[in-house]
C-alpha cells in the first residue's frame, strides 16, 4: 500500500466528463488499496474568467479580496470530483487549503508556504477516503486566504508530498510530459523521460508553463522527486529529479519561449555610483521581478549619462513605470519607456557546464535566420536571448532545429 499524491491541473478537469475520468484514474489507485490525497486546480479558465471579472469592477482590487475571489476556482473542482467519486461508490472528501492545514505568510497573490499541518488529512485518510485538496490556496496564522501564485496547485501538490512523505507524486496535465519545447510552438518536440530539478526550474522560470517554477524549486530543496504525465492515456511520462552524471551528457535539455516580457528602458541616467543600486533596491522592494539588464556606454562628459534596460514580467511594467516615476527628482533621468513586444527564447542543460560552444551555436542560428538579439543573458546552464515578439516562435523553432534536428532517438 502506497500514499500517493496526485495533483490534476485545469486542463485535466474541464467540464464534467474530464471530473468523471479523473475520477475514475483516482478510483484506480484507491482500489488496489494505496492511500491517495488528490490535488486539483480549477477548471481551465476559470481563474483567468474571476481575474477579468475584478478587472471589470476595479483597476486595483484588494489583495485580500483577490485572494478570496481566485480561491473560489479551485473549490469548485474539489466538490465536484468528491461528487464524481462518491457515484463511483468510493468515499472521499474534499478539504480547501486551509482545511488541509496550508498555513502561509500573507503576500496576497504570491503567498509562500510556511507550513502544512496534515492531521485532518490523515484523519480522513485512515478512515478511508481519497482526500481532495483545493490546489494554489493557503490561508494565513490569521486566518486570511492566500493564493499561491499562477499556476500554484504544482505547488500544493508537492509541498503536500513533501510533508506527508508520499511514496508517489504524479502531475497530470494535458501532455504526455516534459517535451524539448512547448509542443503547440514545436510541433516535433519530443517527450524527455527524465529532466533534472535545476533544468526544470530554469525552464519553468523561463516560460515553460507546464510546472509552476516556485513548485519545482521547492521540490529540488526538499527532494521530492515526481513524474508529469498526461491525464488522458497511460503512457508514462517524464521524471523529475536530481540531477545524474549521465544527465551532462546532453548539451542543450530544452528550449523555451517566454512571449510574456516586457523591456523598460531609462535614459540619460546620470552616470554615478549608486544610481543603478537605487534604480534596482526599488524595483525589488515592490516585488518587481528583473531579469536580464543592459547598461550602455556612458555618453557625454561634461554630465555623462548612460541608458539602462531591464526586462521584466509583462503584468508588472505599469508598478516597473510607477517605481521609476517615484525617482525621477532623485535620480534625475531623461525618460523611461516600456516595451511590450519582445519575446524571450532560451535554451536549457546542464551540459552546457561542460560544453562549450553553445552560445556561439545559439548566435550563428539565429542570424542564419535572421533574426535579431536585442538583449542577451547567461548563465552556467542557460542562454537566454531577447528578440521582436513576432519573432518568438520562429527563433524557438530554428534553435529547437538547430539542437535538436538530427537527435531522432532522444
Ligand atoms: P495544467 O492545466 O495541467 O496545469 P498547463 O497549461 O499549466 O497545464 O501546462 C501544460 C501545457 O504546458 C501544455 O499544454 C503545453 O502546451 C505547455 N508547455 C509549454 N512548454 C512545454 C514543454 N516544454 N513541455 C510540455 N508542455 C509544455
Ligand atoms: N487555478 C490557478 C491558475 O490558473 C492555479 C493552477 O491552475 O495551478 O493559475
Ligand atoms: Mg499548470
Amino acid at each position: 500500500m502506497a500514499l500517493i499524491v496526485q495533483k490534476f491541473g485545469g486542463s485535466s478537469v474541464e467540464g464534467v466528463d474530464r471530473i468523471k475520468n479523473v475520477a475514475s484514474r483516482v478510483g484506480t489507485y484507491r482500489l488496489r488499496g494505496d492511500k491517495v490525497v488528490t490535488v486539483v486546480s480549477a477548471m481551465r479558465g476559470v481563474t483567468d474568467n474571476l481575474v477579468k471579472l475584478a478587472a471589470e469592477i476595479t483597476p486595483m482590487p484588494n489583495d485580500r479580496e483577490m485572494d478570496m475571489l481566485l480561491a473560489t476556482g479551485e473549490q469548485t473542482t474539489i466538490a465536484l470530483l468528491a461528487m464524481a467519486l462518491h457515484s463511483l461508490d468510493l468515499p472521499a472528501v474534499s478539504l480547501t487549503g486551509a482545511q488541509a492545514g496550508i498555513v502561509t505568510d500573507g503576500v496576497h497573490s504570491k503567498a509562500k508556504i510556511n507550513n502544512i499541518t496534515p492531521g485532518q488529512i490523515h484523519a480522513m485518510l485512515d478512515k478511508g477516503n481519497v482526500v481532495i485538496v483545493a490546489g494554489f490556496q493557503g490561508q494565513t496564522s490569521d486566518g486570511r486566504i492566500t493564493t499561491l501564485g499562477r499556476g500554484g496547485s504544482d505547488l500544493t501538490a508537492i509541498a503536500l508530498a513533501s510533508v506527508l512523505k508520499a511514496d508517489l507524486c504524479q502531475i497530470y496535465t494535458d501532455v504526455d510530459g516534459v517535451y524539448t519545447a512547448d509542443p503547440r510552438v514545436v510541433p516535433n518536440a519530443r517527450k524527455l523521460n527524465e529532466i533534472s530539478y535545476d533544468e526544470m526550474m530554469e525552464l519553468a522560470s523561463l516560460g515553460t508553463k507546464v510546472m509552476q517554477s516556485r513548485s519545482v524549486e521547492f521540490a529540488k530543496k526538499f527532494n521530492v522527486k515526481f513524474e508529469v504525465r498526461s491525464s488522458l492515456n497511460n503512457n508514462p511520462g517524464t521524471m523529475v529529479m536530481e540531477e545524474t552524471e549521465s544527465m551532462e551528457a546532453v548539451v542543450v535539455r530544452g528550449v523555451s519561449l517566454d512571449s510574456n516580457q516586457a523591456k523598460m528602458t531609462v535614459t540619460a541616467v546620470p552616470d554615478k555610483p549608486g544610481h543603478a543600486a537605487r534604480v534596482f533596491t526599488a524595483l525589488a522592494e515592490a516585488a518587481v521581478n528583473v531579469d536580464m539588464i543592459v547598461q550602455n556606454v556612458s555618453h557625454g562628459t561634461a554630465t555623462p549619462a548612460t541608458d539602462i534596460s531591464f526586462t521584466a514580467d509583462a503584468p508588472d511594467l505599469p508598478r516597473a513605470r510607477q517605481v521609476i516615476a517615484d525617482l525621477k527628482d532623485e535620480i534625475g533621468y531623461a525618460s523611461v519607456e516600456g516595451d511590450e513586444t519582445i519575446a524571450k527564447v532560451s535554451v536549457v542543460g546542464v551540459g552546457m557546464r561542460t560544453h562549450p560552444g553553445v552560445a556561439a551555436k545559439v548566435f550563428e542560428t539565429l542570424g542564419i535566420a535572421n533574426i535579431n538579439i536585442g538583449m542577451i543573458s547567461t548563465s552556467e546552464i542557460k542562454i537566454s536571448v531577447v528578440v521582436e515578439a513576432s519573432q518568438g516562435e520562429e527563433a524557438t523553432r530554428v534553435l529547437h532545429e538547430a539542437f535538436f534536428g538530427d537527435d531522432k532517438e532522444g
